[in-house]
């Protein structure tokens, strides 16, 4: 964790315990709205997302990862917090948008599983919407 590389974001959890650095683009924001990721953050989850070669954990970094089938959650075991979401076919890491630090220099540029929002949500905003995932070759714009 030093300020040497090129070191696009930075981020971490509620209690400090993980701290986070993105050595590389960062993609704009896409909100997922299906009902594992509102039952692991309580609501629609934001999501930026990287290269996982790119993200480097600090050192000692309370992190733990939660198993959903062929999907992996990272989550901090000392404050709760749900940093990440991995899925082991892809070379991307998502990370929650919220645990950037500010500013991101980012925006909401999707939603998605629109179809299975929760029946209290509001129809979403800003972005593209997709009832299910997105689309194979969605542009997925990143900001270096
Ligand atoms: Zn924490
Ligand atoms: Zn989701």
């Amino acid at each position: 964790m030093t300020g040497l590389c090129d070191v696009r974001a930075t981020g971490g959890c509620l209690c400090g315990g993980v701290r986070y650095e993105v050595r590389g683009p960062l993609r704009d924001v896409v909100v997922c709205h299906c009902s594992r990721c509102r039952r692991t953050h309580g609501h629609a989850a934001a999501y930026a997302a990287c290269r996982w070669d790119d993200l480097v954990l600090g050192e000692a970094a309370p992190l733990r990862w939660y198993v959903d089938g062929d999907r992996r959650r990272g989550f901090c075991v000392r404050c709760g917090a749900s940093l990440l979401w991995r899925a082991p076919d892809r070379d991307t890491v998502s990370v929650a948008a919220g645990t950037l630090d500010p500013p991101t220099g980012l925006e909401t540029v999707a939603h998605i599983f629109v179809a299975d929002r929760g029946d209290y949500e509001p129809p979403p905003g800003e972005g593209e919407c997709f009832s299910a995932g997105l689309p194979p070759g969605w542009p997925a714009p990143s900001r270096g």
